[in-house]
C-alpha cells in the first residue's frame, strides 16, 4: 500500500508543495475527496454516489498528484476520466486543470459498455463532485435539500412540516442531508436504509437522530413525534422495497415520499430486497446478472409503492437517482406518474440566476470558514434567511475534511462572494488561499432530462450542447479547473453536466478570474432558460442587461 491509499488527507497550512497555490489548491481538492471523513470508500477511491471517484485508479491517483506538483502557472494539466494524460503549454490565464469524464460517444452509451470499457482501464465513473473534487461532504448538498423539503412545505402544508410524516430511503453520501433537511423544517423523517454502517456514520455526525431495526417501532417514534409535533429523525434498518409495501399493508400513507437510494446504478447502487445484506453483496460479486435482475426486481415494487402511496395523497417526486427511469424500463408504466425534484421545486430559482456555491479553506483552519461566514452575514444582513442559514450550519453541522461551506446564494450575491473571499485572502485576514466551487448541478451546466432539464418550456430537455458550452466558457474565462461529466445523479447515458473550480489566493490575476467566471456561470443559468422561453428568466435576462441576441421583449 502506497502513502496515498493509506493517508489521503489533504495537507493543512500554508506551505506549498506545488508551484503556486493554483496547482496545490487543486491538489488539496482531490486528496479532500478521499479523506476518510470526507469519502463514502476511500479505500476504492469512491467518494460518493454509487461508484463516484475522485480518480481512475491509485496509481492515476498518484500521478495526478505527482503532475500537479510539478505543473507551471502558464500549463495545463489534462484529465481523462480520472488519469492525467498530459501536461501542455497554455497561459496563466489559461485552467490549471480540464477534464473529462465517462463521456462516451452516444450511440455507446450505456451502463454495460462503460463497464467493459472501466474493466478495460480506459474510464470511470465520476458523479458529479467526485471527479471535480468538489464533494466536501454530505454538508454540500444540505441546504439544497433542505430548500426542496421546505418548498414542499411551502406549497402543500402552510410552510412547515410540522406534524408530517415524510418517508425515504438511502443514507449515503447525498442521501444522508435528507434526515436533518427534514427536521429543519419541522418534520418528522423515516429513513429506510439497508447498511447499518451508513446509519452509525450519519448517527455519529448529528445528520440523523436514532436507529431502529423493527418498522413498528420506528411507527411508534414517528408516531410520537407527530402528535407533539416535535421534529425527529429516524433511521430504520432495512430495504426500502420491503418497507414502503410494509407501510401500505398497514395501511400507513405518509405525507411526502421520496428516494435517495443509488438506484441509478443497478449493479453497484441499488440493494436489492428478499435477502440480508450481506447476501446481497456475495451474489454481486458472484453472479452481477442475477444481482442487476433481483434489483430491478426490487426497484419496480418499490416505484409500485411509491404510486400507490401517490394514488392515496401522499405528495411523491423522485430525488434525481433515475429510478423512475429504471422502473419504466421494467415495465412500470405509470413510472413518471410523480415529478423529479428539480422540475418540481429547483427549476424556479434557476432562472433567476440563484444556485448552489461553496468554498472550501485550503488552510484547514475552520476559523478562516467562520471569518467568511461573519463578512457575508455582514454584507447580506438584510438577508434573513441567509444569515439564519449560515447560524444554524455553523452551530450543528460539522466539518468533514477542510472546513467547508455550502449556501445558496443570489445571482447577485455570487458576484460579490468572489471578490469578498479574494480580498480576505489578499489583506491577510484568512489564513491561506480558499477554492471557490460548486456541484454540478446548476440547469445552465448540464442536459439531464430526469433531473434539472426535465421539463423544460421549450422541449429541449435532451439538448446537449448546453453543458459544453458551459464548460467552453468557464475555461475561457480562465477558471483554475473545468471539467465535464456524462452519468452524474441519474447514470450513463442519462445526463451530461459541467462544472468548475476557481482558486482565490488574493492575486490580481484570482480576482480577474473569479469575476469573469462567477459573472459568466450566473448569467449562464438564466440565458438557458431565456433562451426555452422561461418568462421569469427572460425578465432577470432584461433586467441584468444580457445580451441575448434573439431573447424575446414581452
Ligand atoms: P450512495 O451510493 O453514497 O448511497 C446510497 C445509499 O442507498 C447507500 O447507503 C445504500 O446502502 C442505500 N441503499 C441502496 N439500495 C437500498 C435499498 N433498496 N433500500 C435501502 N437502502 C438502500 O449515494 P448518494 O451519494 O447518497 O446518492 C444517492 C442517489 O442520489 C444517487 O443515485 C445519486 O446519483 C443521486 N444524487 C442525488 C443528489 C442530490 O442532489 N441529492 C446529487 C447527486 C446524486
Amino acid at each position: 500500500m502506497t502513502l496515498s491509499q493509506s493517508a489521503a488527507r489533504a495537507p493543512r497550512g500554508t506551505d506549498l508543495s506545488c508551484q503556486g497555490w493554483e496547482q496545490e489548491g487543486l491538489l488539496r481538492m482531490m486528496m479532500n475527496c478521499l479523506d476518510p471523513e470526507v469519502a463514502e470508500n476511500p479505500h476504492d477511491l469512491i467518494v460518493y454516489g454509487g461508484t463516484g471517484k475522485a480518480a481512475r485508479s491509485w496509481e492515476a491517483f498518484e500521478a495526478i498528484a505527482a503532475s500537479l506538483r510539478e505543473l507551471g502557472p502558464a500549463e495545463t494539466l489534462l484529465i481523462q476520466s480520472g488519469k492525467p494524460v498530459g501536461v501542455l503549454a497554455t497561459a496563466p490565464q489559461s485552467p490549471r486543470v480540464v477534464m473529462s469524464t465517462a463521456m462516451l460517444v452516444p450511440k455507446w452509451a450505456t451502463w454495460n459498455i462503460f463497464r467493459e470499457l472501466e474493466d478495460l482501464g480506459l474510464t470511470c465513473f465520476g458523479q458529479s463532485t467526485a471527479a471535480s473534487w468538489s464533494y466536501i461532504g454530505a454538508q454540500g448538498i444540505l441546504q439544497s435539500t433542505a430548500e426542496v423539503f421546505s418548498e414542499v412545505a411551502r406549497r402543500y402544508f402552510g410552510g412547515t412540516l410540522r406534524g408530517r410524516l415524510v418517508v425515504t430511503a438511502g443514507l449515503g453520501g447525498m442521501g444522508a442531508a435528507q434526515p436533518l433537511a427534514v427536521t429543519l423544517n419541522g418534520g418528522v423523517a423515516l429513513v429506510v436504509e439497508v447498511d447499518e454502517g451508513r446509519i452509525r456514520r450519519r448517527l455519529a455526525s448529528n445528520y440523523c437522530d436514532m436507529m431502529v431495526r423493527d418498522l413498528g417501532q420506528a411507527l411508534s417514534l414517528a408516531g410520537e413525534a407527530l402528535t407533539s409535533g416535535q421534529s425527529r429523525s429516524i433511521a430504520l434498518l432495512g430495504n426500502a422495497a420491503d418497507i414502503l409495501p410494509a407501510l401500505l399493508e398497514r395501511d400507513v400513507v405518509p405525507d411526502v415520499v421520496t428516494d435517495q437510494t443509488s438506484a441509478h446504478d443497478m449493479l453497484f447502487g441499488y440493494i436489492p430486497n428478499g435477502m440480508p445484506y450481506a447476501e446481497a453483496l456475495e451474489l454481486r460479486r458472484t453472479d452481477p446478472e442475477a444481482y442487476k435482475a433481483a434489483a430491478l426486481d426490487s426497484i419496480c415494487r418499490h416505484v409500485r409503492a411509491m404510486l400507490e402511496m401517490l394514488d392515496r395523497g401522499a405528495v411523491v417526486f423522485e430525488y434525481g437517482n433515475g429510478i423512475r427511469d429504471q422502473a419504466l424500463k421494467a415495465g412500470v408504466e405509470r413510472a413518471f406518474a410523480f415529478p423529479g425534484y428539480v422540475n418540481g421545486y429547483l427549476q424556479p430559482l434557476y432562472c433567476q440566476g440563484q444556485g448552489a456555491i461553496r468554498w472550501i479553506a485550503l488552510s484547514g483552519d475552520p476559523g478562516d470558514i467562520y471569518a467568511i461566514d461573519e463578512a457575508l452575514s455582514r454584507r447580506f444582513a438584510a438577508d434573513a434567511n441567509l444569515v439564519r442559514w449560515l447560524e444554524f450550519v455553523q452551530s450543528r453541522v460539522a466539518f468533514q475534511g477542510l472546513p467547508a461551506r455550502a449556501c445558496w446564494l443570489t445571482y447577485e450575491q455570487r458576484q460579490e462572494l468572489g471578490v469578498l473571499v479574494n480580498e480576505m485572502v489578499r489583506k491577510g485576514t484568512l489564513s491561506a488561499p480558499v477554492a471557490i466551487t460548486r456541484d454540478l448541478s446548476h440547469t445552465g451546466a448540464e442536459a439531464s432530462p430526469y433531473r434539472e432539464t426535465e421539463g423544460m418550456p421549450d422541449g429541449s430537455d435532451t439538448v446537449a450542447d448546453w453543458p459544453v458550452l458551459n464548460a467552453l466558457l468557464n475555461a475561457a474565462c480562465g477558471a483554475s479547473m473545468v471539467c465535464v461529466n456524462h452519468g452524474p445523479g441519474v447514470g450513463i447515458g442519462n445526463s451530461i453536466h459541467a462544472g468548475y473550480s476557481v482558486i482565490a489566493d488574493g492575486s490580481e490575476l484570482a480576482g480577474a478570474k473569479l469575476r469573469s467566471v462567477l459573472a459568466a456561470d450566473c448569467a449562464f443559468s438564466v440565458v438557458r432558460f431565456a433562451d426555452a422561453g422561461s418568462r421569469p428568466a427572460v425578465r432577470k435576462a432584461i433586467e441584468l442587461g444580457l445580451k441575448v441576441p434573439l431573447l424575446p421583449r414581452g
